[in-house]
């Protein structure tokens, strides 16, 4: 392994560290068990080899924030984690297959190519999307966990549902067979205080807490998808169970020429 390589190896552990302590306190501070906190590494400035590495730290949920780019990826993956495995004897342990994420803003035409790949799609923002999710998702035979992406920053530009409209969304997924609704997600305004990014995560947290005593979401609605990079600890305190992380983990490691001179040397 060049010495490139080894900072990079080692850059990724030290961030990785310095995240799963930074939950770790954020936790303690909220009373809460940091094993109901997942991570999901959004990888989408960082070369393929990276998410390899990724897994082999044992972050195994791995987002996107474009269609095409999830597909073209988990399908290098795919090929990637199949051949260790029939190549792998006893000695070598073969990594772990990713459950992708979609966390970024989902165009219709794009439903097709990440369905056959795609765990949850944080970024549902009406029903129409849903249903082509549904439709797709039937054809291929698989279920999706679907999480609704809400505006609770209230900006204008921003999407994501309005807070008003989320329960009477989620009435009308409920019966798409192959969708599962499994909680909200939203995103802080940028550039916002501290205290406006605990607004909105608060605001998440309300609405999801209405929304399961109104009983219009069953027993599986239990995910609150909201804190990145810059206010992952905000989020855990105000109750995610699950983060987006990209630059908190990528910080330093995402050097393209570092990474394709890596690929180059197997
Ligand atoms: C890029 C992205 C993230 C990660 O952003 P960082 O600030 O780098 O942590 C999280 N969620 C969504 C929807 C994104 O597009």
């Amino acid at each position: 392994m060049s010495a490139a390589q080894s900072s990079v190896r080692r850059r990724l552990a030290e961030n990785l560290k310095r995240v799963r302590d930074n939950v770790q306190s954020a936790c303690a501070r909220a009373r809460r068990d940091p094993t109901d906190v997942r991570i999901v590494a959004v990888t989408k400035t960082v070369e393929v080899d990276i998410i390899r590495q990724v897994l082999e730290h044992g972050l195994v949920d791995i987002g996107e924030s474009r269609g095409q780019q999830l597909n073209q990826r988990a399908a290098m993956l795919h090929e990637f984690v199949t051949r260790r495995q029939r190549l792998g004897g006893a000695a070598e342990q073969s990594p772990a297959r990713p459950s992708w994420h979609m966390v970024g803003h989902l165009q219709r035409n794009k439903v097709r190519m990440i369905v056959p790949w795609v765990h949850m799609v944080h970024s549902v923002d009406s029903l129409r999307l849903a249903e082509e999710l549904q439709t797709h998702a039937e054809s291929a035979g698989r279920d999706v966990d679907i999480l609704l992406q809400v505006n609770t920053s209230g900006e204008r530009s921003k999407s994501g549902v309005a807070v008003g409209a989320v329960s009477h969304i989620a009435e009308h997924i409920a019966p798409l067979a192959r969708l599962k609704v499994r909680g909200l997600m939203a995103m802080a305004p940028l550039e916002a205080t501290q205290s406006a990014v605990r607004l909105c995560f608060d605001r998440l947290r309300e609405v999801f807490e209405d929304m399961r005593s109104e009983g219009v979401v069953g027993r599986e609605f239990d995910q609150l998808s909201m804190g990145m990079s810059n206010d992952y600890e905000v989020a855990v305190e105000a109750g995610a169970t699950i983060i987006r992380l990209g630059h908190a983990l990528f910080e330093g490691v995402g050097d393209a020429a570092v990474t394709i001179a890596a690929d180059a040397n197997p």
